[in-house]
């Protein structure tokens, strides 16, 4: 192999040194399983072979990079949630107007400002043009952190903002993302110019193309064009929030699963990491009762994180109850078949779910369970040789409690 050509200086090149981002448009390495995290859309494109979360799964190497070892398989709480020092949930006092859920991120990246601890935080805001289209952006004040509030429920370039690093003047980042994005960043940190990097990581799931997302929209909401909030909640429904106020709810079990089974992105069809193994600190919901945001502290790091907002939290212990196997048994079941119920009957199965169903980390457990079970069968139907090397020992451990139906 021919030695890299020297800088001026003399010195020789770093890989990302003499490498251009990929234009926009083309085929990525990862082709039809690419989640567009924008690796490739920074000179950081260079090590993509080993930095794709499609390319190359590698979660024992991150997480003992990052967190100083790896999950625990024998302990449940590590199995499904990842390296832990300890689980709670929470909710701010003052809920932030406009968030996702109770704003937990978007204050946790204003304190990171306001307390110096970083000199820009990576977020995503949105396009003028569609609330839903995101924009990555590197916010160096409070207001652009509070203008990347609530989710853009779409694939984004998180990472190709990295472009925008050399040159900054930003040395501490705080870095916000879903798994794919964190796995990428974690796999090029050490090359990265920066002195400081905390990750702050949501988890995420069924994640779409900004057109599947109008599909999903079509196919389930009244009138698709004035949503601007939604989320999958823990009542077993979907939460929509137009622009006039009006709330409206849908049963999971009522969505029109034959024409949604195409809808999800397949990078999220072949995604195992739902809670962000890679993350200092991670923020959702699905381990939390109702109303409450559900938080994942990995390292010591993600507890500098938690402490910027810790007096203006109210907080309280995780909690778990109910026994989700038999329904995660009959949801494959009724998944592989593309059952569509009825709207009544969505509405009862609903009710009864709601009420006898798996509530706080055991409804995590639920959607876990649920989602790698869906997306290994996906991965061993559509890439079969791929398959054995890319789901992770930790999903391969839990999808083995079930019954599969064959590939
Ligand atoms: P806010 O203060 O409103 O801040 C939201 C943050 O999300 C912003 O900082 C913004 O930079 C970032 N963001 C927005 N869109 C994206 C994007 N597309 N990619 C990366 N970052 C983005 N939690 C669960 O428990 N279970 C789930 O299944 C789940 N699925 C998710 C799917 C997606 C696509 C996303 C983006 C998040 C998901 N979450 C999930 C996380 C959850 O919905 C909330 O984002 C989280 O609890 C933080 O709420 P908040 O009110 O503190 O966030
Ligand atoms: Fe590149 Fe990211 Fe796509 Fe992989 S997922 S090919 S790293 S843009
Ligand atoms: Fe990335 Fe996985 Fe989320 Fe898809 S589901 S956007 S692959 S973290």
């Amino acid at each position: 192999m021919p030695a890299p050509p020297p800088s001026s200086a003399g010195r020789v090149q770093a890989p990302h040194e003499r490498a251009r981002p990929l234009a926009k448009g083309s085929i990525y390495p990862a082709k039809d399983l690419c989640s567009q995290c924008g690796l490739c859309d920074s000179r950081w494109v260079a090590y993509v072979r080993d930095s794709c979360a499609f390319l190359t799964q590698r979660f024992e190497a991150m997480e003992r990079g990052a967190h100083g070892r790896s999950r625990d398989l024998e302990n449940e709480d590590e199995l499904y949630f990842g390296v832990q020092q300890r689980m709670l949930t929470a909710r701010l006092r003052q809920p932030l107007e406009g968030a996702q859920w109770t704003g937990i991120v978007s204050r946790i990246g204003v304190r990171a400002l306001e307390t110096g601890l970083v000199d820009a935080v990576l977020c995503v805001g949105q396009s003028p043009e569609d609330r839903f289209t995101p924009v990555p952006r590197l916010a160096r004040t409070p207001a652009e952190v509070l203008a990347a509030r609530v989710n853009k429920p779409t694939l984004s370039p998180n990472l190709e903002v990295l472009e925008q690093l050399p040159g900054s003047g930003i040395r501490r980042l705080l870095a916000i993302g879903v798994g794919c994005q964190i796995q990428a960043l974690r796999a090029v940190q050490h090359t990265l110019p920066l002195d400081e990097l905390y990750v702050l990581g949501l988890p995420c799931v069924d994640n779409v193309s900004r057109q599947g997302l109008q599909t999903f929209l079509e196919s389930t909401v009244s009138s698709p064009e004035t949503v601007v909030h939604y989320e999958f909640m823990q009542d077993f429904r979907i939460h929509f929030r137009h622009s006039d106020g009006r709330t409206e709810t849908v049963p999971f079990f009522g969505l029109d699963t034959p024409r949604l089974k195409d809808v999800f992105a397949p990078s999220c069809l072949s995604c195992f990491d739902y809670t962000n193994a890679g993350a200092d600190l991670v923020v959702g919901y699905m381990g939390a009762t109702f109303g409450r945001q559900w938080i994942t502290v990995r390292n010591p790091r993600g507890q500098v994180l938690l402490d910027l907002v810790a007096p203006e939290l109210e907080v309280a212990p995780v909690t778990s109850r109910g026994d989700r196997r038999a329904a995660v048994q009959q949801g494959i079941e009724a998944y592989d078949r593309a059952v569509r119920l009825p709207r009544w009957l969505a509405e009862l199965v609903g009710f009864f779910v709601q009420r006898i169903g798996p509530q706080g980390l055991e409804y995590g457990r639920f959607s876990i369970d649920s989602h790698f079970t869906r997306n290994a069968l996906w991965v061993r139907r559509h890439h079969p040789g791929k398959a054995d090397a890319h789901i992770p020992a930790f999903a391969k451990r839990i999808i083995s409690r079930y019954r599969l139906p064959a590939a």
